[in-house]
């Protein structure tokens, strides 16, 4: 199965399909890192807010895969958006990890009602880790369409990516939009909603139509739509279905039926990023 690579608007590309590591235990990081990249993923998601860049660093180490063939992201935490704290922080991520360089650094949560709704000096700093080599690419998290808006004016820097929930229950259509307005790629965080959109029927008849699972028509969903998916499972067998997506498409009126079942704003599952002030 070949993953495809995704043009970035900087000239560096990214796996369509990785693997997401949110709410994998530390302990437990750099075993199921290892068999994701055993299944083939080559795309790790982590952040600092997850507690476990470690495991992912160890993971990558001693994978022997050559570091070039895969993808790694991390995150900014919400308590570091002053730019001498974002600097520590990203250092820190760095010795977490203990990688010489990272593929993409986020920053997690715009937070527009903290810092005096200043995040633009966070994104400012955020290019001199591309200048001293080490993040290939920046980009955003939870932007909505004003927070892109003013980070590219301000500073003239397009985020690479815009990091979103996203998932048949919620199509996020309005920060999507944006995003690719800019010529931002859109990653949908909690593809398949954390498993609750695996039991709607429309999901189901798609799925049992093409003999596939419904997770697996979820995130082929994403695919077609152009997003980066990143979807977690601590299970071999989910991870491996998860990853045979590319070997089957769903037509016009699968789309159309999945599209039909998003809720609006109501179809949110986790905070608004607007109102969002929480500081681990
Ligand atoms: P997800 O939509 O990937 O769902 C994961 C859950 O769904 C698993 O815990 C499992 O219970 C279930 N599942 C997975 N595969 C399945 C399968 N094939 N069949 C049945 N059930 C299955 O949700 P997520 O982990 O929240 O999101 C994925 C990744 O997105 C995260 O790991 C993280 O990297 C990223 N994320 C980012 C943000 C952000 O604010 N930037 C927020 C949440 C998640």
């Amino acid at each position: 199965m070949t993953v495809p690579s995704l043009p970035l608007n900087d000239g560096t590309t990214i796996p369509q399909l990785g693997f997401g590591v949110f709410q994998v235990p530390p302990d437990q990081t750099a075993e199921t890192v290892a068999t994701a990249f055993d299944v083939g993923y080559r795309h790790i998601d982590t952040a600092e807010m997850y507690g476990n860049e470690v495991g992912v660093g160890q993971a990558v180490r001693a994978s022997g895969i050559p570091r070039d063939e895969l993808y790694i992201t991390s995150k900014l935490n919400n308590g570091f958006h002053r730019p001498e704290d974002a600097r520590r922080a990203f250092d820190q991520t760095m010795s977490n990890m203990d990688l010489d360089f990272i593929d993409l650094f986020l920053i997690h949560w715009p937070l527009p009602t903290l810092y005096d709704g200043d995040y633009v000096s966070t994104w400012r700093t955020l290019t001199e880790f591309v200048a001293d080599g080490r993040t290939k690419s920046i980009g955003v998290s939870n932007f909505q369409s004003a927070h892109l808006d003013r980070i590219i004016e301000e500073t003239g820097v397009i985020p690479v990516v815009n990091q979103i929930e996203a998932h048949p229950h919620f199509g996020n259509e309005s920060a999507r939009a944006a995003s690719l307005a800019h010529g931002v790629l859109v990653e949908a965080w909690s593809p398949i909603g954390q498993g609750a959109t695996l039991t709607e029927p429309a999901v189901v008849a798609i799925a049992e139509k093409l003999g596939r699972t419904p997770a697996q028509v979820a995130l082929r969903w994403h695919v077609e739509r152009g997003d980066i998916v990143f979807p977690k499972s601590m299970h071999r067998a989910r991870m491996e279905e998860n990853f045979l997506i590319f070997d089957f498409v769903l037509g016009a009126d699968d789309m159309a039926a999945i599209n039909a079942i998003d809720r609006g704003p109501e179809g949110r599952m986790g905070p608004n990023p607007d109102e969002f002030a929480w500081i681990p």
